[in-house]
């Protein structure tokens, strides 16, 4: 019978549960350390990774499921982990989302303002789909949104098949700072994917930035950006700077004049090394 380890660990239920071991754990405690590490090669002390049940991939039909450790943010049903700024007698507060869920997918109602995610996150793995609507209007006019990392890191969400935009303006560009290293865009109507891993810039006590933020960016599958630095939050016609923030924040999504539809969002907190 296979010897069943000390360290793995199992999510059942969402609860961590550690697995008892009944016998000798395999590796080696007699192998020369790892430089910078408390770990020797092959440690047989060495904790385990979480076991997580992977997702399932999505197709244009139907969108896949997240893997079993997300914090799914939309799953094609509501609107209940968005909100938005509040306008009139509810200016100032944050209300219910003005977009809509249409067909699986939530829309962005043109005027409706951006949303925000209820949950806020640091480092973390995203993954979203959007699809942009029948062309209309050319260049930044054309399927434009955005995904605000942090509410202000904005990796652009266009239509950029058979449509030129400036080149950091473009699906998959860090905005205003890094264009795509390809253009790896569907037509649009069809459903397009973006998997992002962001890692939150750092401030100190006196509120200094001390390491800039990074982002990797997958278009299709297709990487568009590479643990790029990001210059500082997203704006238009100047060069993007850092403002303190905490070290959590939400993701936002970005009216910009155009009923882009997002479905299939989910979010991974991530525990970098520091
Ligand atoms: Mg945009």
């Amino acid at each position: 019978m296979k010897r069943i380890q000390l360290f793995s660990i199992l999510l059942i239920a969402g609860a961590a549960v550690a697995v008892q071991a009944d016998g000798p754990l395999p590796g080696y405690d007699d192998t020369p350390l790892l430089p910078g590490s408390k770990w020797r090669v092959h440690d047989k002390n060495r904790p385990y990774p979480v076991v997580v049940t992977p997702g399932t991939s999505s197709t244009q039909e139907s969108p896949g499921k997240a893997p079993s450790d997300a914090v799914v943010l939309f799953d094609g049903k509501d609107l209940t982990q968005w909100e938005t700024g509040g306008r009139g007698a509810d200016k100032g507060k944050m209300v219910e989302p003005r977009w809509k869920v249409v067909e699986g997918a939530m829309e962005m109602t043109p005027g409706g303002g951006d949303v925000l995610s209820k949950a806020k996150f640091g480092d973390c793995q995203l993954h979203l789909e959007w699809c942009a609507p029948p062309p209309r209007g050319d260049g930044q006019s054309r399927g434009n949104s955005g995904v605000f990392l942090h509410g202000l890191y904005e990796i652009q969400v266009l239509d950029c098949y058979d449509n030129a935009t400036y080149a950091d303006g473009g699906a998959g560009s860090i905005y205003g700072q890094y264009p795509a290293m390809v253009n790896a865009c569907r037509k649009p109507g069809e459903w397009q994917t973006y998997d992002i891993l962001f890692e939150v810039p750092r401030f100190d006590a006196d509120k200094k930035l001390t390491r800039p933020g990074y982002v990797t960016v997958l278009l299709n599958g297709v990487v568009v950006q590479n643990h790029q630095e990001i210059m500082g939050a997203g704006t238009h016609r100047r060069v993007a700077t850092y403002q303190y923030h905490e070290p959590t924040g939400p993701l936002k999504l970005q009216d910009h004049g155009n009923p882009v539809r997002y479905r299939n969002i989910w979010v991974r907190p991530l525990k970098l090394a520091e």
